[in-house]
């Protein structure tokens, strides 16, 4: 288990595993790309261990298995390990679940973790464990869920399956409902620092854009272009100021989110800089926040943009 930088959180999950004493309900917290995923992934692993090895011993079936599933969901291709509920005709995705049938991984489906989503996780977390001695569900991004959805977990977590173990990981807890975190045994992640971020990525240069986070480092390495649209944009020159905006409105929405994430760290660039002074900063930053809050529902971006743009011109 490699958790750089995260020496007391890896002390604290370390300690769990070694007494065998491990919490109904865990929650990894802290900033995005800092290795929560991977912690919760390897966790599940270690407790599901045949031998009770901490983070797995890597030979018994189930840390077999457990490595097949996990190289799996750390790739880019889920499609084969999706599982889907498909009733009255309609397919909606629930989680990802490999060869290990102790095991299930739940992303957030779109920018949710929707009510059905957990349901599937109530079904499965009542049955017996088939392989391991218990179950382990990772919810991940657990933050991202609807109140819907935060209530049903909630009656789970209040009548806890006794042999499955929850482990959530959020960016921040408090989006979770109180009621939730009460029952959560909870472990903070930090903030990588330079070098750490520097040996990871390769690419230390990109600490600051990408706000110490590996995951965003890897999006923003394959994504350079629009690093180079938020110039586009900021040279206020309006073709170029056009031409993105429409860019933009065709991009995918993780695309859009990101693109407004980037002009966000540059226009607090350019506050600090003084090139900007704090009553724009701040009406700047509000529309921005109406905009990637309206991007799921499907906001027109391109006429957004440009009601940040007039902003900007005087
Ligand atoms: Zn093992």
């Amino acid at each position: 288990m490699n958790l750089k930088d995260q020496t007391r959180a890896k002390g604290i999950l370390e300690r769990m595993q070694e007494t065998g004493r491990i919490p109904g309900s865990v929650l990894i917290f802290g900033p995005s790309g800092v290795g929560k995923t991977v912690a919760s992934l390897d966790l599940a692993k270690g407790i599901l261990c045949n031998r009770s090895v901490p983070w797995g011993c890597g030979e018994c079936i189930s840390c077999k298995h457990m490595d097949h599933v996990i190289s799996l969901i750390l790739g880019d291709d889920w499609e084969e390990i999706s599982v889907y509920s498909e009733e009255g005709g309609r397919k909606t995705f629930l989680y990802l679940m490999g060869d290990h049938p102790d095991f299930i991984f739940l992303p957030p489906h779109g920018a949710s973790i929707r009510i059905d989503q957990i349901r599937a996780v109530r079904e499965f977390s009542y049955t017996k464990p088939a392989l391991s001695r218990g179950k382990v569900v990772v919810i991940d991004r657990a933050d991202l869920m609807t109140r819907e959805s935060a209530n049903a977990l909630l009656k789970v977590l209040e009548e806890p399956p006794a042999k499955t173990h929850f482990l959530l990981t959020a960016e921040s807890p408090g989006n979770l409902p109180p009621t939730i975190l009460s029952r959560t045994h909870q472990v903070e992640f930090v903030p990588l620092d330079r070098e750490t971020f520097g040996e990871l990525t390769g690419s230390p240069d990109l600490y600051e854009l990408s706000g110490g986070s590996v995951t965003k480092a890897k999006i923003l390495r394959e994504r350079t272009d629009l690093i180079s649209m938020v110039e586009d944009f900021l040279s206020l020159e309006p073709l170029r100021v056009y031409q993105t905006a429409k860019k933009v409105d065709d991009m995918d929405t993780a695309g859009k989110d990101l693109f407004f994430q980037l002009l966000e760290d540059r226009v607090y660039g350019m506050f600090r800089e003084g090139r900007i002074g704090y009553d724009d900063l701040d009406a700047i930053m509000r529309r921005i926040l109406e905009i990637r809050e309206g991007i799921p529902r499907g906001l027109r971006v391109d006429l957004a943009l440009f009601s940040i743009y007039a902003l900007m011109e005087v």
